[in-house]
């Protein structure tokens, strides 16, 4: 007997018709003896599309004052989908049962629109399972101490599946995609990109966070918390995917680079001219967390010597936007910053790998495969496994293939 945790994304689920495909397939891949926890995202785009509806209301619905009402209206897409999953179950003869997060244990901080699983409270699930059932999960959302619901951030149905495969110590956690596994770039900007056997949870954490949507970065952290090894794989073949685990057993670790990952959802952010002084990066960044809103690159210039006037230029995710202008104009005015500048039309493309560590070449390759591109570098930021450069958004997917081409050209 085994306890297997599966995910099916939103494009596994987008009709009818693929909700009774992926129920006949974990049909006849169950062993009999096996219990069986389905984690399923909303169908197609029902997402974007609930986003859409909330736009109609107010063309920046991602302001704060709207975010409960966010989460209410976004975890309807999952409900609709765990419903018809069960019913595609029962109708093919299985027992089967819809929970939604806060149903199948799911606590949360009450951060809404980019909650933080707190616990989980499984008793349901394994009550649930233990009469038989198929149980089918709603991803992407649980619930805050006051029975709020809460949503885990895009991608979200990534991190409800393998915290419930922590949570229930499951044997195998697969999250079931529209792509084999996970590739050394997003297969849709990088045609030759190649379908990687194993990857390190460190690697892919980096990834995820840079940009390469196919895994919610906390799922990634979940993971490795638990120690359960990630099986990403597609839903419309039975190839074996990608395993995310905490070290190689069957690649070559010689690599330099292990990926290239990009992001198009991010906006640049300049005060100028601020003074110079103890404690004004503090109030600028202080009052972004307050709201918060997560800062990502961050560069101050010394723009004027003799005036002692500075600039300080970060980014941040395009979501954030809205809020951050309000945080930022209040914040720039209070530390008489001569003016703010917004830009949207950036990108940020980055390469990540363990392998680069001690290797000073690679990012000097990496601004070399740019400028040969033609490509101007913006910012440029720096982790441990990883370099990245802001870009213009109409330099992306050349920028991203120049720079594949230089790391894994055969
Ligand atoms: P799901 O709805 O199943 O959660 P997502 O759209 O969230 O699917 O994630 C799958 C997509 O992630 C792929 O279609 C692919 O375009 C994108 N992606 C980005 N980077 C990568 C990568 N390095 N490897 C595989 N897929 C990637
Ligand atoms: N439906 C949510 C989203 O589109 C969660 C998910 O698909 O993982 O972001
Ligand atoms: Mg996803």
């Amino acid at each position: 007997m085994a306890l297997i945790v599966k995910k099916f994304g939103g494009s596994s689920v987008a009709t009818t018709e693929k909700i009774l495909n992926v129920a006949r397939r974990i049909l006849s891949e169950k062993n009999p003896d096996d219990k069986i926890v389905v984690v399923v995202s909303a169908m197609g785009d029902a997402t974007d599309n609930l986003i859409t509806l909330a736009e109609g209301i107010d063309n920046q619905p991602y302001r704060a004052q709207y975010s409960r009402e966010m989460d209410m209206l976004l975890t309807t897409g999952e409900q609709i989908s765990i419903a018809l999953l069960a019913m595609a179950f029962q109708k093919l003869g299985h027992h089967a049962i819809s929970l939604t997060g806060a149903m199948a244990g799911m606590r949360t901080n009450s951060v809404h629109t980019k909650g933080r699983i707190l616990g989980i409270e499984p008793a349901r699930v394994i009550e649930e399972l233990n009469r038989g059932n198929i149980v089918v999960v709603a991803g992407f959302q649980g619930a805050d101490k006051f029975g709020n619901p809460v949503t885990l951030g895009r991608g979200g149905s990534d991190t409800s599946a393998v915290a419930l495969a922590g949570a229930l110590k499951a044997d195998e956690c697969e999250i079931f995609t529209d792509v084999d596994g996970v590739y050394s770039a997003d297969p849709r900007v990088v045609k030759n990109a190649r379908k990687m056997r194993e990857i390190t949870y460190r690697e892919m954490l980096e990834l995820a966070r840079l940009g390469a949507g196919v895994m919610q970065p906390r799922s990634v952290e979940m993971g490795q918390y638990f120690n359960i090894p990630i099986h990403v794989r597609s839903t419309f073949n039975d190839k074996i995917g990608t395993i995310i685990r905490e070290d190689y057993t069957l690649e070559d670790k010689d690599f330099e680079i292990r990926g290239v990952a990009h992001d198009q959802k991010v906006a640049k952010i300049a005060v100028l001219g601020v003074e110079n002084v103890p404690g004004v990066a503090h109030k600028i960044f202080a009052a972004l967390a307050y709201a918060n809103i997560d800062v990502d690159m961050i560069v101050q210039s010394i723009r004027n010597l003799e005036r002692n006037i500075t600039d300080m230029v970060f980014t941040i995710a395009l979501n954030d936007l809205p809020e951050a202008k309000k945080v930022i104009n209040r914040v720039a005015e209070e530390i008489n910053a001569a003016t703010v500048l917004i830009e949207e039309d950036v990108a940020k493309v980055s390469i990540v790998g363990a392998g680069m560590l001690g290797k000073p070449g690679i990012a000097a390759r990496m601004f070399g495969a740019l400028a040969s591109a033609d490509v101007n570098i913006d910012i440029i930021s720096t982790s441990e496994i990883s370099v990245s450069c802001l870009i213009k958004a109409s330099q992306l997917t050349e920028a991203v293939n120049a720079i594949h081409d230089e790391f894994f050209a055969d």
